[in-house]
């Protein structure tokens, strides 16, 4: 496996999208997988900025890291990170909102009797602009959390954002993922898969940092 001295970026858990001052939309993600990435990575010897959203853990003590709350912030400070230069592997685990209110209230929403429709739109793909909206050459590793045909779904995801490897975990099934501490899932590659069996997301982080690792070396990737 490859020593250390590369820059990891990797972000991590929910975002929130606010519908008031005081209600958002959000997710269940806990920020662990992302979280213990960057640990496995700063233990690897490699170097992290750690772009993460609203989470109740401690950040590993020697990332970089940048703290945000909504998609937009997560997408604004992974282009400056990425454009900045410098990573090596970006791993993108954060459970980003697909969709946000079009026009959060200024003040509370009071309650009536009847129905509230809140109107959603689409929240800037991060991911899928780091190849060719923010120019990243270097090792790019996706998750993607799916009820069904997951693997498919990996597939599918792994070649339409340009990822070297998704990280495809099955959610809403009887293992639970959300909060919790162990995970299974498979890597994805452009030629192939390799599926791992259900493991603590901290032993799931090490073989994950050592495959992007072992990519950055057979690829002479180059630092953007
Ligand atoms: O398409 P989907 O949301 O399932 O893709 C999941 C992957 O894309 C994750 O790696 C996640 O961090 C990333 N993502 C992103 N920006 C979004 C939505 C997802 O970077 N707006």
């Amino acid at each position: 496996m490859a020593a250390g001295g590369l820059h990891f970026l990797v972000t991590a858990g929910p975002t929130r999208e606010p519908v008031d001052p005081v209600r958002y939309l959000s997710n269940r993600s806990s920020g662990r997988m992302g979280f213990a990435v960057a640990q496995a990575a700063l233990d690897r010897g490699h170097e992290v900025t750690l772009v993460t959203g609203p989470v109740c853990l401690a950040p590993p003590d020697r990332a970089r890291v940048v703290r945000v709350t909504t998609a937009q912030e997560m997408f604004d400070a992974v282009a400056d990170v990425l454009r900045g230069g410098g990573i090596d592997v970006a791993v993108f685990a954060a459970a980003v909102a697909d969709y946000r209110p079009v026009s959060p209230a200024s003040g509370k929403i009071r309650k009536s009797a009847g129905r509230l429709t809140l109107e959603l739109e689409r929240t800037p793909d991060i991911l899928g602009n780091a190849r060719n909206g923010f120019g990243f050459r270097g090792v790019l590793c996706g998750f993607a959390a799916e009820t069904e045909d997951l693997v498919e779904r990996a597939r599918e995801k792994r070649a339409g954002k340009g990822c070297d490897l998704v990280v495809a975990n099955r959610v809403g099934g009887p293992e639970e993922v959300f909060d919790a501490e162990d995970n299974r899932v498979t890597l994805v590659f452009a030629d192939g898969e390799r599926e791992l069996p259900r493991m603590p997301k901290r032993e799931v982080a090490e073989i994950l940092v050592g495959v992007c690792a072992d990519l950055v070396a057979k690829s002479g990737h180059e630092r953007t």
